[in-house]
């Protein structure tokens, strides 16, 4: 799996590449890479404009990969709308959907361990319209707690936003009973699946969601390429985003009637080449098959979970059953003596040996509070990431434990 991803021939200070930070940024696929260099070498005009030949075929490569967004996640082409990124998605839906129906003490749903993504937006509509938020809290495990879930939905909250998989916890969300109580209560449901449409099969008809945002290059695709998936009734209705071209279906010095779903929210010229080379890498994961994906990541999961475990003072995050984990595992460690290593030490250690985790707050500065930490390390995996790449880290790990507990040794003599 490997050799379909250029980036693993590079050496890091002089080591094989082990990536284990693809829960920021997935690497890409030849194939991914190639598209993006074919679309402009043959293809590259702007589209839904072109009364020739290659504005044409723009337009047929742009939209072939709404179709195969829509079918990846089992909706109509016209409920996809592409943005720049999962936090635009959001955004989107802050603004056009719930700001125009936002009013003073109204409630929004998140929980306490959504990402800035999931968070700002909504805190940004909140103080315009002197609006309140309340949060699902979690519990020692990371686990949301439904009850308060049930009882803060009985108070009809004008949107519930919640993350499908954390980012920090790896905690996989009971989406589709959570979804189901809101709907009992008529409270419309935006699903952050940055984390998880990448790892398993979504399906928004199954889940009943009414939005559901997710970004590309989390997901062997390009940057720049975000989804915003809406149901039609809903989108129709919404507010649009941002005015300009291409979002209009008639414009007057004194006004403009929006155009159709999905233009209606893509104003502008998009990232084309992107959103085609996107179209490559939804085709790889498809021929790999969802199921492998998912069955690959548990694997991966078990095994790392079962070594870190065996390591000394090592504090792992997030739900003790790894069936209610994701691909991804935040950390800390400690000396002997209970100092904490810190994260960016360990991070920058680990890179001088060629392996790449993440540490910091992962965007998820109130749920580093709540846990009272500043910072932890994070390791996560996908297709290309192997049970070598995770014996390389922890013997890395292990070294680098041995390392500061005998340099406390000589300072404290
Ligand atoms: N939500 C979650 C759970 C994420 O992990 C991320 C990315 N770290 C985002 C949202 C935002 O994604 P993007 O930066 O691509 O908009």
């Amino acid at each position: 799996m490997k050799k379909d991803f250029p980036i693993f021939k590079r050496k890091i200070n002089g080591k094989n590449l082990v990536y284990l930070d693809s829960g920021a940024t997935s690497q890409k696929p030849a194939i991914v890479i190639n598209a993006e260099k074919e679309f402009y070498e043959n293809h590259n005009a702007n589209i839904n404009r072109g009364i020739h030949t290659l504005g044409d075929e723009a337009t047929r490569m742009y939209e072939d990969t709404r179709k195969k967004v829509a079918k990846f996640i089992n909706s109509n082409f016209k409920e996809v709308i592409f943005t720049r990124n999962a936090t635009e998605s959001i955004n989107l839906v802050a603004r056009s959907f719930l700001k125009p129906i936002l009013k003073e003490n109204d409630l929004i749903l998140l929980t306490e361990m959504e990402h800035h993504a999931n968070l700002i937006p909504w805190q940004i509509i909140a103080k315009e319209s002197k609006a309140k938020i309340e949060y699902v809290p979690i519990d020692e495990e990371g686990l949301l707690d439904l009850d308060k879930a049930k009882k803060l939905l009985s108070k009809k909250p004008k949107i519930f936003a919640f993350t499908h998989v954390s980012n920090v916890l790896g905690t996989i969300n009971p989406v589709k009973e959570l979804i189901k109580i809101a709907h009992s209560y008529n409270v419309p449901v935006l699903i952050d699946g940055a984390q998880s449409v990448p790892h398993f099969k979504t399906d928004v008809k199954e889940l009943d969601c009414d939005f559901l945002v997710f970004s590309a290059h989390k997901m062997l695709g390009p940057t720049g390429v975000g989804i915003l998936f809406g149901k039609k009734e809903l989108l129709e209705k919404m507010e649009v985003f941002m005015g300009g071209g291409d979002m209009i279906k008639e414009a007057y010095y004194n006004g403009f009637i929006p155009d159709e779903i999905p233009n209606k929210f893509e104003a502008g010229t998009p990232n084309i080449a992107g959103v085609v080379a996107f179209g490559k890498a939804i085709e790889y994961l498809e021929n790999l098959e969802m199921k492998n994906v998912e069955k690959n990541d548990k694997e991966l999961i078990n095994y790392a979970l079962k070594k870190l475990s065996k390591i000394k003072n090592i504090e792992i995050y997030g739900p003790k059953d790894s069936k209610l984990r994701s691909s991804l595992i935040a950390f800390n460690c400690y000396t002997n003596d209970n100092v904490l290593i810190h994260p960016h030490d360990l991070a920058t250690i680990l890179d001088e040996n060629g392996i790449a985790i993440r540490a910091g707050h992962h965007c998820c500065m109130p749920l580093h509070e709540k846990l009272n930490l500043t910072a932890t390390s994070r390791i996560s995996f996908y297709v290309y990431t192997t049970k070598e790449d995770i014996d390389v880290f922890i013997k890395c790990l292990e070294e680098v434990n041995k390392i500061f507990n005998k340099e406390i040794e000589v300072i404290s003599k």
